[in-house]
């Protein structure tokens, strides 16, 4: 590659080296690794502003991963679950109404407003109290469509205050039906019960979208609950599977799914996973080992096993076993 070297005073090749840095944000000291270019001639550092922009989106994901701010990717997460546009959702929190468009371009929160969105991720509760409160400050349309999606999500006011999501109840079924599984086999389990419910029903089995991490498909709220297990099974003790909210529909294709692929390490499951085109479409332009929370389009993943069920003549979810055996031999035979 080749940048003005200021000592030089000319065109020469540069060098990137990975580099440990750390700025002061409103007062924190924030560390990370950004990138930096050296001069093959003098060694002297360049200026590149591809470099610069790195540097900048590396240091701003240090910080809010240090104050536990929330990321755009879950506000998405928040308007999806919620049926609710950015708009009518500033307006129903009593903000500006451009202000959820500005945190969706990359503007930083203030840990208050942050918050306050963290909550209505997490307890749908909290949302439901402040639409009765609020609801003036929104069309008729827009409380409708909030308050089917509360009730689709469960929500009941008088019995529980904290509502679990689908996807809680889907990771209980697969721990309890299986035996070994690490965080790592849990998240390809989960990206598999997705894709396969959608090609058999036409419907998602979770809301939530997964990122295409450089281990595979990741759903990040079930990440953080488990990633203390590191490479580990997760055990019995670390999870209650006592109430599980699934129709028998559900439970049989999820059946399915720990017969076909559960058998199988998380490694194993990364390789599938990586040889498929959600994640590797999702990828295109990132080197193997780079960080990136880009989320795996949910239309990508519904016309992947879409054809991946009509490729195998796929006629109920016990014939997802002719794709994982296939699959397996052609990446270990
Ligand atoms: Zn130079």
């Amino acid at each position: 590659m080749l940048g003005f070297c200021e000592r030089c005073h000319e065109m020469t090749e540069y060098t990137i080296r990975d580099e440990k840095k750390q700025k002061n944000i409103k007062g924190k000291s924030i560390e990370y690794t950004g990138k930096e270019a050296y001069c093959n001639e003098c060694e002297s550092e360049i200026f590149v502003s591809d470099i610069r922009d790195y540097n900048l989106a590396m240091l701003e994901k240090a910080y809010r991963e240090k104050e536990g701010l929330i990321s755009v990717s879950e506000i998405e997460i928040i308007l999806e679950k919620y049926d609710v546009g950015k708009r009518p959702l500033s307006l129903l929190l009593g903000w500006g109404e451009g202000t959820l468009t500005r945190y969706l371009e990359g503007d930083i929160p203030a840990k208050q407003y942050s918050d306050m969105l963290k909550k209505i991720l997490d307890d749908s509760n909290y949302l439901k109290e402040i639409l009765e409160k609020n609801k003036d400050n929104i069309t008729d349309v827009a409380y409708r469509r909030i308050c089917s999606a509360l009730q689709k999500n469960g929500t009941e006011t008088d019995t529980s205050i904290e509502s679990e999501d689908k996807i809680d109840y889907v990771v209980k079924y697969l721990l309890a039906n299986s035996v070994d599984i690490t965080p790592l086999a849990l998240q390809k389990l989960l990206y598999f019960s997705q894709g396969f419910y959608k090609a058999f029903t036409g419907e998602y089995l979770f809301y939530n979208n997964c990122e295409a991490w450089v281990h595979g498909p990741v759903y990040r709220s079930i990440y953080y609950k488990y990633k203390d297990h590191g490479y580990n099974p997760i055990e019995e003790k670390d999870y209650e599977y006592g109430d599980i909210k699934l129709t028998a529909v559900e439970k049989e294709l999820l059946d399915s799914i720990v017969r076909n692929f559960g058998c199988y390490s998380g490694k194993v499951l990364e390789k599938m996973t990586h040889a498929e085109e959600p994640w590797r479409a999702t990828r295109t332009g990132l080197s193997d080992n780079e960080g990136s929370d880009r989320i795996i389009d949910k239309e990508l993943i519904a016309k992947y096993f879409n054809e991946i069920k009509s490729k195998h003549g796929m006629l109920n979810t016990s014939d997802i076993r002719d794709y994982s055996t296939d699959f397996f031999n052609k990446l270990y035979n």
